[in-house]
């Protein structure tokens, strides 16, 4: 089935948040939600007036260790037999343009530049073959890590789930098929200069054999996100850099780099 492919965005409009879609450079409010049936409405302005959020409101972010076997031999790990899973919290999500905030806890904060696959329709025990039906679509997101942490620490919660640890953005590309993802680059610029680079076409286990396993432990509801992996060369971030995660055909998702203020 082809579907048509649709750029959804989330802005604020008089001091609320809404959902928008991007036609030629311009952003026009939603009735409706992408998750469900819409109409196009009224003109919001160019869409580089706007200020985006991130494109999806999860219930839960489902991540994946060592998915690109470059990124486990950096680390000298092991690429797992099985999807090894851990979350981020909802409460580390930012968008597009918002600042990642380090903490005073960690020494080394790292980008980790990701396809991230949102969940279209409640799904529960799906077939890999049947998973990708569940998918609305896909945007950028950045792992962002607290590396020291993660190694002190026997679980990574902590490493992985401060508030702004979770960029998201700039758009959610919908009408996308299995196919289309397969084999994009997957790029992490810091201050221009590239840091990682990969391709999707790389992973371990392919988005809907994640949430194929996925959801066979848990419901994937409306919105959540899986974060797929990321490829090697990921690297510390410091106060006042600019990380750029690209993912090809996709978009670009920026954003600053702020210290803590306390
Ligand atoms: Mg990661």
């Amino acid at each position: 089935m082809a579907h048509s492919r649709n750029y959804f965005i989330r802005t604020i409009v008089q001091d609320a948040p809404r959902w928008g879609i991007v036609e030629g450079g311009r952003a026009y409010a939603l009735e409706g939600s992408p998750f469900a049936a819409w109409e196009r409405a009224g003109d919001i302005g160019p869409l580089g007036d706007l200020r985006l959020l991130a494109p999806t409101l999860p219930t839960k972010i489902v991540c994946v260790g060592r998915n690109y076997p470059a990124h486990a031999a950096e680390h000298a790990a092991e690429v797992p037999k099985e999807p090894l899973l851990f979350f981020k919290p909802p409460s580390s999500v930012i968008g597009p343009d918002a600042p990642i905030v380090l903490t005073p806890q960690s020494q080394q904060v790292e980008h980790e530049s990701e396809l991230a696959v949102v969940i279209g329709r409640r799904c529960r025990n799906v077939a890999p073959e049947e998973a990708w039906d569940h998918v609305l679509g896909v945007t950028c997101g950045n792992d962002v890590t607290a590396r020291d942490l993660q190694r002190q620490d026997k679980l990574w919660t902590r490493a992985k789930g401060f508030d702004t640890f979770c960029p998201l953005g700039p758009w959610l590309v919908a009408g996308l098929s299995e196919a289309d993802v397969a084999d994009l680059s997957v790029t992490c610029r810091v201050n221009g200069e590239v840091r990682q680079h990969g391709r999707t076409g790389e992973m371990v286990f392919s988005p809907a054999r994640l949430i194929a396993y996925t959801s066979a432990i848990m419901t994937l509801e409306p919105g959540d996100v899986i974060m797929t992996g990321t490829p090697a060369g990921v690297s510390p971030i410091a106060l006042g850099d600019l990380v750029e995660v690209e993912i090809e055909g996709i978009g670009v998702l920026r954003n600053p780099v702020r210290g803590s203020e306390h």
